[in-house]
């Protein structure tokens, strides 16, 4: 955006033009591009160097600053090869001190000797420790002058508390301090203007936003850097408050098509045929629901609910209301095996009611299916159906949404497992494809409340906390692969089950024996420090277990991604059935797939896999009346993820899990899995640690907006929403 002039602001204004093109390759690396990117780089500590100290002053433990002359420099090796020792010998004009350097490379070792000459003066700077009997600085940083220097003016710098930076190899910490002082000492406030309304900031005793800034990266005392920090994290929260409030606020002035409930139809004699009660929470929820497609404002809500809370059904009420009012439905899956899953449920549920097919229209809904991999003459078929209009209810992939799919009304997406769509992706969603519709998102991963704000934001949220009544109970024990006693016990209990007429799912981590890659998305933990191990595998886990006499006689199948649609949907239809009821998978199994007979679920190696997707696993089995055994596998030893899998154990909550999540993880894991690539998403802003800052600036924010609905009055704040959501890949990839 550039103003009246066509120039562009400050903000926005390329790096290289204030710093020169080096300089701002290396700051690019660092994904900082713009003058704006780089005053939003703030420091994460402060460094205090200390005082000006003579030798004789010195303490343990102390950071101090010397002012020495170099008075002689030797080097020897040491005992590792490559490593150099530097002792430098320095003077404050009235004692002697020795300062070690190791040095890591000939090339540095003709840059220090280039540098530590006697006769030379430095300030040295650094923590005093004791070295060989002697106290003294340890690798000291050096800031070299000559005769002609401010002395002076030198010590005090030297003795500035200093800014640290997240710094690479190409620039370091003091650097970045160097880029920012030049961008912020030629910045007024109208090249950074505020972009929080000048009332938010009263009531929370604000400052202006330059100054924030210069507080955060020119720092004088720690309570002022803390102060701005918490400042900038605010802006950051309601910039991002206002983007997603501004959305929905958006969405909800378009309009789309109301679908009114009928008293008798479809859904009536739906409700009817179900072999089950619905519980408290999927009435209250229908009826949330229902209440909104019979609204003109497009529907944007998120449904959480545990695995097993039975999303399902609350979904497929709520299509048949789209559909008997004439229009159409569509359930998004993110793979084919639960496109194909779900399409047989519905048809399953739907019964005599579904029109396989044929001429939707009163009585009868028809189900259509459509996936990228159908074969050309069930492909013109399903896309003929949703062209006429005869499909009421489509499922599919990502497919549906290519070229050669044409609805005839479409009313209504569901999405399942929302997890993996990000904002802008919910946005093209609501637009349909002639003119804004209802989205119901769904996902099974509990998402606790301050991601909740900070990334579903522009969504309403229903959800889910109870699961059907007589469900029976999961237990889940460990068992270290090690014990050869208890993993066979734990075999023979696969055969019991599959003997009683349960089905047993096997998950493991890899698809074969060659060290490759998992799965697309399996969180395998990696550990850097220990030696590669050699982690269970579908093919070769099959095999074996062919040929285990515990297992004699028992039909085992193979599931994993690399295997076509076609096989992947047999091998569900052959486990489903009890043609192979045991069956050996990777994580393709972990969302949404639905066998009520599937009684065992045995994870091996466990440590491997992230607890939520742990609990996604187990989330496969109990969901039938009858109960369910889970066994993790896992060869952690005591410290390694020993705990994590004991939380597993000792719960099936999934919000609790998802907390402890949370609380074990770094933030980039957290939201890696729903945050862009490019840069973290967040600047200074933590979704995790930062939860009163985002509710308040979520309030804040629904202020603002309810005075000034197209932000017309707050230019600087539309301009930096504007530029949020231009940078539009924000909380987009998984
Ligand atoms: P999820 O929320 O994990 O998607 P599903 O919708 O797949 O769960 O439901 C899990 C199982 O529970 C299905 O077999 C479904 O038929 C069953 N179910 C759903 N609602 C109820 C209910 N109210 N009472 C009993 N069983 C139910
Ligand atoms: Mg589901």
């Amino acid at each position: 955006m550039a103003d009246i002039a066509g120039r562009l602001p400050y903000l926005s204004q390329d790096l290289a033009r204030h710093l020169g093109t080096t300089s701002a390759k290396k700051l690019a690396k660092l994904g900082l591009h713009t003058v704006e990117d780089l005053l939003w780089y703030v420091p994460f500590r402060l460094q205090d160097p200390g005082d000006l100290t003579p030798i004789s002053g010195l303490t343990p433990g102390a950071q101090v600053v010397l002012n020495l002359e170099v008075v002689d420099v030797t080097t020897r090796t040491t005992g590792r090869p490559g490593m150099t020792l530097m002792k430098v010998m320095a003077t404050d004009g009235s004692r002697l001190i020795e300062l070690p350097y190791f040095i890591r490379s000939r090339r540095m070792e003709s840059f220090y000797r280039s540098k530590f000459r006697p006769g030379v003066r430095a300030f040295f700077s650094g923590k005093v420790r004791e070295y060989r009997g002697e106290l003294s600085l340890t690798q000291p940083k050096a800031d070299f002058y000559d005769e002609f220097s401010d002395v002076d003016a030198l010590g005090q710098e030297a003795t500035r508390i200093q800014p640290v930076y997240h710094a690479s190899s190409a620039i370091s910490s003091r650097a970045i301090g160097k880029a920012i002082q030049t961008v912020l000492g030629a910045a007024d406030q109208r090249d950074i203007p505020d972009i929080v309304p000048d009332m938010v900031r009263a009531q929370r005793g604000m400052g202006h936003l330059v100054d924030a800034l210069r507080h955060a990266h020119l720092v004088a005392e720690n309570a002022d850097y803390k102060r701005a920090l918490a400042e900038l994290k605010f802006t950051e929260a309601f910039v991002l408050q206002v983007l997603l409030q501004r959305r929905r606020f958006i969405a909800q002035r378009s309009t789309t098509r109301a679908w009114p409930p009928s008293e008798d139809g479809i859904l009536a004699r739906f409700d009817e045929r179900l072999p089950f009660a619905l519980t408290a929470g999927q009435q209250r929820i229908g009826e949330e629901i229902s209440h909104a497609l019979n609204g003109t404002a497009p529907m944007m809500r998120l449904l959480q609910g545990d695995v097993g809370s039975g999303k399902t059904i609350v979904a497929l009420r709520a299509m048949l209301q789209v559909v008997e009012g004439g229009g159409q439905a569509a359930l998004l899956a993110p793979t084919e095996v639960l496109a194909y899953q779900h399409y047989r449920t519905i048809l399953d549920l739907l019964g005599e009611l579904s029109g396989s097919g044929l001429l939707g229209g009163e009585d009868r809904v028809g189900v259509a299916l459509v996936t990228g991999s159908q074969k050309a003459a069930e492909r013109r078929t399903s896309r003929a159906e949703v062209a006429s209009g005869a499909a009421g209810i489509v499922v599919g992939t990502h497919a549906l949404f290519s070229d050669d799919v044409q609805f005839a009304n479409l009313g209504f997406v569901v999405v399942d497992e929302q997890h993996r769509f990000g904002v802008e992706q919910r946005d093209r969603l609501r637009q349909g494809p002639s003119g804004p519709i209802h989205v119901l998102h769904m996902t099974a991963t509990p998402i606790p409340r301050t991601i909740a704000l900070t990334v579903f934001g522009d969504l309403e949220t229903s959800t889910l906390d109870e699961l059907p009544a007589g469900r029976a109970a999961v237990e889940t024990y460990r068992i270290p692969s090690d014990n050869e006693r208890w993993v066979r016990r734990m075999w023979q209990r696969a055969a019991e089950e599959i003997a009683a007429g349960g089905r047993v799912y096997v998950v493991c981590p890899r698809i074969d024996d060659d060290g490759a890659a998992g799965e697309d998305g399996a969180e395998i933990a990696s550990d850097d420090d220990e030696a590669p191990r050699a982690l269970a595998a579908v093919t070769k886990v099959a095999t074996q277990l062919a040929e285990d006499p515990a297992l004699q006689g028992i039909g085992i199948g193979q599931l994993h991604g690399r295997m076509s649609a076609e096989d992947k949907d047999r091998a569900m239809a052959d486990f489903a059935s009890g043609r192979t009821p045991l069956l050996v998978s990777t994580t393709v199994i972990e969302v949404g797939v639905d066998v009520p007979d599937a009684t065992v679920m045995i994870i091996l190696d466990a440590d491997r896999f992230g607890l939520a997707q742990l609990h996604q696993l187990r989330g496969r089995i109990g969901r039938g009346s009858k109960p369910g055994v889970c066994f993790i596998v896992d060869q952690a030893r005591e410290g390694q993820g020993i705990d994590r899998l004991s939380e597993f154990t000792a719960t099936t909550d999934g919000f609790a899990l998802a907390e402890i999540d949370l609380a074990t993880r770094r933030e980039g894991d957290v939201l890696g899995r729903i945050q862009t690539g490019g840069r973290s998403g967040l600047r200074v802003l933590s979704a995790i640690k930062d939860r009163r800052i985002i509710e308040d600036a979520r309030d804040a924010a629904a202020h603002t907006l309810a005075g000034d609905p197209d932000l017309s009055e707050h230019r600087a704040l539309l301009w930096a929403v504007m530029n949020l959501a231009d940078e539009g890949e924000y909380l987009e990839r998984t």
